[in-house]
């Protein structure tokens, strides 16, 4: 797919966070070339006069002549990013999310930077300079075919080997199973393949809203109709039993297996939440 590349000026590039877990946000780009199937940021195309044209389809490069406030976010936790992948392709030239690393790398912050992309690799020595950082590694499947029908990021093979050079560097990594795909994502056969690299595993359901909602349903029903019945039951019938029953089951199983985790199941309820209260 050819990528429309456009240049937008933005008053700041750090923006309060509506992230339950977050004080601040930083997305040096709008649109993401990875064009997920699943990307709940999608709806982003409404807001930045994209309406018409597809998710992954385009990435607007922001310029903004404000730095950075560091003291702002002093003693404050910063993510990177919640609707762009800061190491999209376009990273490789523009550098935007390197010279934003460049600016806070000595504030006290806690950073923690969201990827699909084995480009984080190119900045592990400026990585190495943060005091608090996480690099959390997006994985749901270790099935190459099934990530090419969801993604155009790095493979899994790539994603895997980008967290073991991580760790062997000293950068503490998450593996971030995001979106759990119910009965294809193997949380157990991830976790096998990666715990000697991995710091703590996050774990997140897929949620369906909007567009992409239709999207995902019908390539179940095409591709994988066995689950078909079970994601209408979830996803149209908004049957909870499923998701339920697989965090008992992760729980127990990082529990019984001395494995760090985090469940974010409820993450969209707790941002929604949020904002409501902000
Ligand atoms: S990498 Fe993240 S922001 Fe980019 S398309 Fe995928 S889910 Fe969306």
């Amino acid at each position: 797919m050819s990528v429309k590349v456009a240049r937008v000026k933005a008053s700041n590039l750090l923006t309060k966070s509506n992230l339950p877990a977050s004080d601040y946000v930083i997305n040096p780009y709008i649109g993401c070339m990875h064009g997920c199937r699943y990307c709940y940021a999608s709806f982003m195309k409404r807001y930045s006069g994209h309406e018409e044209e597809d998710w992954g389809s385009f990435v607007d490069v922001k310029e903004c002549d404000k730095l950075i406030d560091r003291k702002k976010i002093e003693g404050k936790s910063v993510f990177m990013s919640s609707v762009t992948d800061c190491y999209n392709p376009l990273e490789k030239e523009e550098k935007l999310t390197q010279r934003i690393l460049q600016r806070i790398k000595d504030v006290n912050c806690e950073l923690i930077i969201t990827t699909k992309s084995s480009l984080v690799l190119r900045d592990v020595e400026l990585l190495k300079q943060f005091k608090n950082l996480t690099v959390a590694i997006s994985i749901n499947t270790l099935d190459e075919n099934f990530k090419n029908d969801m993604d155009n990021a790095s493979s899994i093979k790539e994603r895997v080997d980008t967290l073991k050079i991580l760790h062997e560097n000293g950068v503490r990594t998450v593996l971030f199973m995001s979106p759990i795909f119910p009965e294809i994502t193997d949380f157990k056969a991830i976790i096998e393949k990666t715990k000697n690299y991995v710091d703590e595993y996050w774990f997140e359901n897929l949620n369906l809203r909007g567009d992409y909602k239709f999207v995902i349903m019908d390539y179940i029903r095409t591709n994988h109709n066995h689950l078909f019945d079970l994601y209408s039951k979830i996803y149209y019938k908004g049957d909870k039993s499923y998701w339920s029953g697989l965090e008992k089951e992760f729980e127990s199983y990082c529990k019984e297996n001395s494995i760090n985790y985090k469940n974010y199941f409820h993450h969209q309820k707790l941002r929604d939440e949020k904002i409501k209260n902000a």
